[in-house]
């Protein structure tokens, strides 16, 4: 199949709802790990379809979901700096921070602009020497390589009035980390495709046999999805504890070379934490000691923020696949797309905005 009206294809997505449901002896629980998966599937009401036959466990593949709240918070103090452009995707702006979002210090007056790419921010830089412009670099090891190239280039320019708050996160870690709780339910998992058309798909191998869970690379669209699935109760149902790769129109198992080599130029690999999951060995990038002069956090006294999460918010165990998002007591009471209060309601890939749009509201 090579064109997208395929991959939507009803007559196609019922005949492999029909063959999981004969390959099926008893209930799977499988996680999608990344939000635009997630979405498909609401969207599509795969959860529905299959429901009784395999549990969807929507992971923590949410770049704005698993941002920490400590960055937030360096991000609003960086914004309120004298003499800062602050830069960052969209979908940041309204993210709760301790105490306040980027989208209501911009109201109050600070320069926050949205860019489209690092390197919308890195032009800014040029076209203004006398301000400080700072690039907010988050998600998965998808958007990195754009992030990594931004600051290859302002070392290469030499350009002083441009730095990035980097808080790039790594999908292998987590999986692990998930695999490794005592609480875990997952019994195999979805592969984010785009993630992996950078990475590949070696890092999966160790962990599918580690853990002798199936581990199988899906893209996005309805089919996909199905096709992933119907490839992960398979494996499930033969005892095979493999990769396998749906996405093959777009992942290769060594992904982009360029790319991740651009990342080990650029980054090391440090611990991170996660927001609603807490600190995870290896799971972050940061920029390495050589582009230090790029470094925000270098530049802006942010060491040592004290942050302070909602108390209500359980976005942590729906990240975990815990509790589906509908079992928040705060879901579509206090918490809401126009007023949230986790990240999983704010992003258009957060699980709590997903159930939100696709079940409760379907027509918002
Ligand atoms: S519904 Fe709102 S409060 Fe509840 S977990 Fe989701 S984001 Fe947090």
């Amino acid at each position: 199949m090579k064109y997208l009206q395929e991959y939507r294809d009803p007559a196609t997505a019922k005949k492999l709802v029909a063959a999981i449901k004969t390959a099926a002896t008893r209930p799977w629980k499988i996680m999608e790990v990344c939000g635009g998966q997630t979405h498909s599937a609401l969207k599509y009401g795969i959860d529905q379809l299959l429901d009784g036959v395999i549990e969807l466990i929507h992971g923590p593949g949410c770049p704005v979901c698993v941002t920490p709240i400590e960055y937030i918070d360096k991000a609003l103090a960086i914004a309120q700096a004298p003499g800062v452009i602050f830069c960052s995707f969209g979908d940041m702006l309204r993210v709760p921070g301790s105490a306040s979002d980027l989208l209501g210090l911009k109201a109050q007056g600070a320069d926050i602009r949205i860019v489209y790419s690092p390197l919308d921010a890195l032009t800014l830089a040029q076209q203004n020497p006398d301000r400080q412009v700072v690039f907010f670099g988050v998600g998965f090891e998808t958007t990195a390589p754009a992030t990594a190239l931004a600051a290859y280039q302002a070392r290469q320019l030499n350009l002083e009035n441009f730095t990035l708050l980097v808080c790039h996160v790594r999908v292998p870690p987590v999986i692990e980390a998930l695999l490794h709780s005592p609480s875990n339910k997952v019994q195999g998992f979805l592969g984010a495709g785009h993630v992996c058309s950078i990475m590949g798909y070696h890092e999966y191998l160790p962990i599918a046999a580690r853990y002798r869970i199936p581990i199988v690379i899906t893209g996005f669209e309805p089919v996909d999805l199905l096709q992933g699935l119907y490839m992960t109760v398979q494996q499930l149902e033969e005892g095979r504890f493999e990769v396998e790769n749906e996405y093959s129109r777009v992942v290769k198992e060594q992904g982009n070379l360029p790319a991740q080599e651009l990342l080990l130029k650029v980054f090391d690999t440090v611990d991170r934490s996660w927001r609603g999951l807490g600190p995870i060995a290896g799971s972050g990038l940061a920029l390495n000691a050589d582009h230090d002069d790029w470094n925000a956090e270098q530049r802006f006294p942010v060491a040592g923020i004290a942050t302070q999460e909602s108390p209500l918010c359980r976005s942590g165990d729906v990240l975990q696949g815990l509790i589906k998002p509908t079992q928040c007591p705060e879901f579509g009471v206090r918490c809401t797309p126009d007023k949230p209060l986790g990240a999983t309601m704010v992003s258009s890939e957060g699980a709590c905005a997903a159930y939100f749009h696709y079940r409760i509201h379907p027509h918002v």
